[in-house]
């Protein structure tokens, strides 16, 4: 049975974004965040409306952990970072979604987090958006 949850906007991401996907794994599915401010941000989300990390059964939770460990070296291996960044929040929107961006220690921020100050998004062409995607996806398939 697959759990959603009416009004949550995570639960529709996949199908909504369809031009920022990336990859389908086993409990998550990786998607290019619409704002590019930061190179190779990306959202990792779990398929399932879960709220917290406890609450997932143990072999769901370390599937999780995996999965993002992986897009984390495919998005180290690309973009070869200084760090990268996860961060859990959900706050706004508590369906369990993975920041993940690699970070420079030659940013404005550094090494603040990404919140600490607003920016303006930076919007990509739908061929620069392709071609991200295509990239870290290239990346997680030779790691
Ligand atoms: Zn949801």
């Amino acid at each position: 049975m697959t759990i959603t949850s009416y009004n949550c906007p995570m639960c529709k991401r996949w199908e909504d974004e369809s031009d920022l996907r990336i990859a389908e794994f086993e409990y998550c599915y990786l998607i290019l965040n619409r704002d590019q401010f930061f190179p190779g941000y990306c959202l990792l989300f779990a398929k399932q409306h879960f709220t917290e990390l406890f609450q997932l059964d143990k072999v769901v939770r370390q599937g999780m952990i995996e999965e993002l460990s992986q897009v984390a070296a495919a998005l180290y291996k690309l973009y070869k970072p200084d760090k990268i960044n996860y961060e859990l929040l959900g706050n706004m929107v508590p369906h369990i979604h993975w920041h993940l961006i690699p970070r420079f220690n030659t940013e404005p921020l550094w090494p603040r987090p990404i919140w600490s100050d607003p920016h303006e998004d930076l919007y990509l062409t739908a061929p620069e958006y392709q071609n991200r995607c295509d990239l870290i996806r290239n990346s997680l398939e030779t790691i």
